[in-house]
């Protein structure tokens, strides 16, 4: 009979879970989502890639003008994250010399596939 009760009361509730992905969960301000980069900022210098423990940022090929403290340069590679061997450490984006950071870990927590070969750029 308690168990009737129960079910009953509960029909007449809202759902106690949130509505993925229609109704997305409030994010925690030190929440560490996927690695993004903003290609537009970045100067690579590669300390990214450097400091990476996993060794998932691969600099590659990618010429471009960009300023550095006032002097114009010529920027010769651009990193690329192989995504699922990142463990978001946060180092690189500690290490990014960049404001706003030109690598970071961004709010994005969804994003799960059967391709384990995704590259960010
Ligand atoms: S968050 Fe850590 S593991 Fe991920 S790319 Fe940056 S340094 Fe590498
Ligand atoms: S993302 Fe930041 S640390 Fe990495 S190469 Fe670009 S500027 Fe340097």
């Amino acid at each position: 009979m308690s168990v009737l009760k129960e079910m009953f009361e509960n029909l007449a509730k809202k759902p106690a879970t949130t509505l993925y992905p229609k109704e997305k969960v409030p994010i925690p301000p030190a929440f560490r989502g996927r690695i993004a980069i903003r290609d537009e900022k970045c100067i690579g210098c590669s300390k990214c890639a450097v400091v990476c423990p996993t060794q998932c940022i691969t600099m590659v090929a990618s010429e471009r003008e960009v300023e550095v403290k006032g002097r114009k340069i010529t920027r010769k590679k651009k990193p690329e994250v192989e995504l699922f061997m990142c463990i978001r450490c946060g180092l690189c984006e500690e290490y990014c010399p960049t404001d706003p950071k030109a690598i970071y870990l961004s709010n994005e927590f969804s994003g799960a596939g059967p391709d384990k070969s995704v590259v960010v750029k």
